[in-house]
């Protein structure tokens, strides 16, 4: 845990550089990105939202790096974060 100064929100884009700099997106809009919730996602397409003139972004957590492959969440963790705000207590946690 020397290097972590390389280390974005949480442990994301430490595992390659695409990933990394996918996430960095200094020339674009990154399409992984990390949540309020800490859960790294990536956008899957656009949706239209009533009311609104800018399209909203259909997201999906990130399961696995899709530049090198490796585990980075699982639907546990992710619903373990993701759900941590919302009704869906399965177990209580001191
Ligand atoms: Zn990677």
């Amino acid at each position: 845990m020397a290097d972590n100064d390389t280390a974005p929100a949480g442990e994301f884009g430490t595992c390659c550089s695409e990933l990394k700099e996918a996430m960095s997106g200094e020339d674009f809009d990154p399409l992984i990105y990390v949540g309020p919730d800490d859960v790294l996602y990536f956008a899957i397409g656009l949706v239209d939202i009533e009311n609104e003139d800018e399209p909203g972004t259909m997201d999906h957590p990130v399961f696995f790096c899709p530049f090198c492959g490796k585990g980075l969440q699982t639907a546990e963790s992710v619903a373990d974060k993701a759900g941590a705000d919302e009704d869906e207590d399965e177990e209580a946690q001191a």
